[in-house]
C-alpha cells in the first residue's frame, strides 16, 4: 500500500478504501497501483492552458462548422473560469457552446449568455412536484432561467433525456412542449436523448449506488411517439425512432 500523505486509506476486509474526506488528492495511489484499478480521470486547467488543448481540433470545428462544448457534471458551478476561457474562445474564433443543467443563479446565466455562442439547456420535468421528487429540487429556478435565457436572444436548444419512470411520460413531453412554445420561442431545437445505463459501470466503480440500476433504455417505438408529441412546441425535433 503507497503511503498516503493525508491517511485517507485504509486496507479493509472488502478492500482498499479511500476517506474522501481526508483525501488532498495528490494522485500518490494511482500512480502506485500496479494493477490500474485507481486511475485519475480528469486534471487541472487554466483556461488559457485548455484553450491551448481545443484550438487542437481548430481544423475539424472549421470543416464541421462546429465548437467547443462546455459540459460537465455541471459547469455553471465555475463561473469565472467559464468566462475567461469563453472570452479566450471568442478571441480565437472558436464557436463555444455552454451546456447547463438550467439550476444556476440567474446572474450566473446573464453573465454567461453574451459570452457563448449557444446554450444547452437541459428540461427534464416540466411539472414542479414531479420535479422535486425525482431530482430533490422543484423545476421553478429552472423554467424561469429558461425563460430568460431566450428573451435575452441567446440561441438555445433544449436537450431533454428521456428515462422510462422518469421524464418518458407523454404528459412531461407535452407540459415541456407547451413550454417551449409559450415561454421560449428563440429554441432552435429540442434534443430527446434516449437513456443509456452506459454510466452504470461508472457508479459501481466508484462505490456509489446507482439510483437507476433496473431502469432500461426507451425502445425506438415510445422515442417515436413521444417525438410526435415534441413537435407540438413548433420547433425542430431531433430524437431516435427507428418507425417515424
Ligand atoms: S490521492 Fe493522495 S491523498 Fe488521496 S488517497 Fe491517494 S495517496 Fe491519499
Amino acid at each position: 500500500m503507497p503511503a498516503c500523505p493525508s491517511n485517507a486509506l485504509a486496507l479493509e476486509p472488502e478492500g482498499m478504501r479511500i476517506d474522501e474526506d481526508r483525501c488532498s488528492p495528490c494522485d500518490i495511489c494511482a500512480d502506485a497501483c500496479p494493477s490500474g484499478a485507481l486511475e485519475v480521470i480528469g486534471g487541472r486547467w487554466t483556461p488559457a492552458e485548455l484553450l491551448e488543448q481545443v484550438a487542437k481540433d481548430r481544423a475539424f470545428y472549421e470543416t464541421s462548422g462546429g465548437g467547443v462544448t462546455v459540459s460537465g457534471g455541471e459547469p455553471a458551478m465555475q463561473p469565472d473560469f467559464l468566462e475567461a476561457f469563453f472570452a479566450r474562445c471568442r478571441e480565437a474564433g472558436i464557436a463555444a457552446a455552454l451546456d447547463t443543467c438550467g439550476y444556476a443563479d440567474w446572474s450566473v446565466y446573464e453573465r454567461l449568455a453574451p459570452a457563448v455562442d449557444l446554450i444547452l439547456f437541459d428540461l427534464k420535468i416540466a411539472d414542479r412536484t414531479d420535479h422535486h421528487e425525482a431530482t430533490g429540487v422543484y423545476s421553478d429556478r429552472i423554467l424561469a432561467n429558461a425563460a430568460a435565457l431566450a428573451e435575452s436572444g441567446v440561441p438555445i436548444w433544449v436537450r431533454t433525456p428521456i428515462v422510462p419512470g422518469y421524464t418518458a411520460s407523454e404528459e412531461n413531453i407535452r407540459a415541456i412542449a407547451h413550454f417551449i412554445r409559450e415561454r421560449m420561442p428563440t429554441v432552435e431545437r429540442w434534443d430527446l436523448l434516449p437513456y443509456t445505463n452506459l454510466g452504470r459501470p461508472k457508479y459501481h466503480r466508484l462505490g456509489l449506488a446507482y439510483d437507476l440500476e433496473t431502469a432500461e433504455p426507451p425502445t425506438d417505438s415510445q422515442m417515436a411517439r413521444l417525438a410526435d408529441i415534441a413537435e407540438s412546441s413548433g420547433v425542430q425535433v431531433v430524437g431516435s425512432g427507428d418507425d417515424r
